[in-house]
């Protein structure tokens, strides 16, 4: 086993630098939950741990153009705990809760479950659904970038040398808007998703759906932005037609692999059926606004 050196800079720029000067072998280190698993189990041999608990843009929580900014490194577990954030988004904070147990919460990071770009990563379709901008840093300055543009595959992101998340933004909400996320997993905790579904939607006074995203997670190699399955939503009454549309797009955006967790043919119809149901709790969690 060769040398490994840890880091805790307090600053974005003083991290930037280390990430920047490390040839490639150094890893941000947020909560760890994934980082020292693959560490153990030999997958991963970092050079460098860049630990980025220590700098405030990445663990601070504050309302921004009347949504929320929250950092790269805020844990799952003071996310949850955040009443403000948890009533404009509840879906976003549905996906959330379901990473690990309570103690795993209390270390996992959306940063990280994001940047350790697993296809069936809880919090990142609820995320895409809502439409939320990821803050990058790294030698070239900052970029805001869509979520659903950084995983590219199992393992690999669009993140260049050096760079990092910073922080999220969860937009402002028009009224009459709601969000959910549900997963399948043969347990009921502290499993891997099968397949999850992300809806987030706006209806109108008349309740007709005026904007509508959908993201699925573990149907492909990364978690998907499914706009046939939103244009299923969009323009309708979200009546049970509607929400047949919607399933049948979802499952026909499905590419997933056989393993032992489940089949093809089953993820592709529990995509449909997940993605029916996350709409049906969006669209109630929008007409409570009415
Ligand atoms: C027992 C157990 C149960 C779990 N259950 C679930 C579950 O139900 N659902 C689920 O989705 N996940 C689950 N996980 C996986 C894990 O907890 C999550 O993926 C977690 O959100 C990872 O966050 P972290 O802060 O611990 O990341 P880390 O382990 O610190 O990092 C993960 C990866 O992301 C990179 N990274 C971290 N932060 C940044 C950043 N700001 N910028 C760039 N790169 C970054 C790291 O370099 C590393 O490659 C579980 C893990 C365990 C151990």
């Amino acid at each position: 086993m060769s040398e490994m050196l840890y880091e805790a800079p307090k600053t974005l720029k003083a991290a930037v630098a280390l990430l920047a000067a490390a040839n490639g072998r150094a890893k941000v280190f947020a909560g760890g939950t994934d980082l020292l698993i693959q560490m153990r189990s030999g997958r991963i041999e970092p050079g460098l741990l860049v630990d980025v608990k220590g700098i405030p843009e990445l663990r601070s929580i504050a309302q921004e153009k009347g949504g929320f900014r929250f950092g790269a490194a805020v844990t799952a577990m003071e996310l949850a705990e955040h009443q403000a954030l948890a009533s404009m988004w509840p879906g976003v904070i549905d996906a959330v809760k379901l990473i690990g147990s309570i103690q795993v919460k209390g270390r996992a990071t959306v940063g990280g479950n994001l940047c350790n770009a697993s296809p069936a990563a809880d919090s990142v379709p609820a995320m895409i659904a809502a439409g939320a901008l990821a803050r990058i840093i790294g030698p070239n300055g900052k970029r805001e970038v869509p979520v659903e543009e950084i995983p590219t595959g199992p393992g690999r992101t669009s993140l260049g040398h050096g760079e990092m998340v910073v922080s999220f933004l969860l937009p402002k909400r028009p009224r009459r808007s709601g969000d959910a996320y549900l997963r399948f997993t043969p347990r009921t905790e502290m499993d891997i998703a099968v397949v999850g579904a992300g809806v987030n939607l706006t209806l109108n006074a008349k309740g007709v759906c005026t904007r509508a995203r959908v993201s699925l997670g573990a149907v492909a190699e990364r978690v998907l932005l499914v706009p046939e399955a939103a244009a299923a939503l969009i323009g309708h009454r979200i009546n049970a037609e509607a929400l047949e549309r919607l399933a049948a797009a979802a499952s026909a955006a499905c590419r997933p692999i056989d393993d032992k967790r489940g089949t093809k043919e089953f993820r592709i119809k529990v995509a449909g059926v997940m993605a029916r149901r996350a709409a049906e709790i969006a669209v109630e969690r929008a007409r409570r606004q009415i």
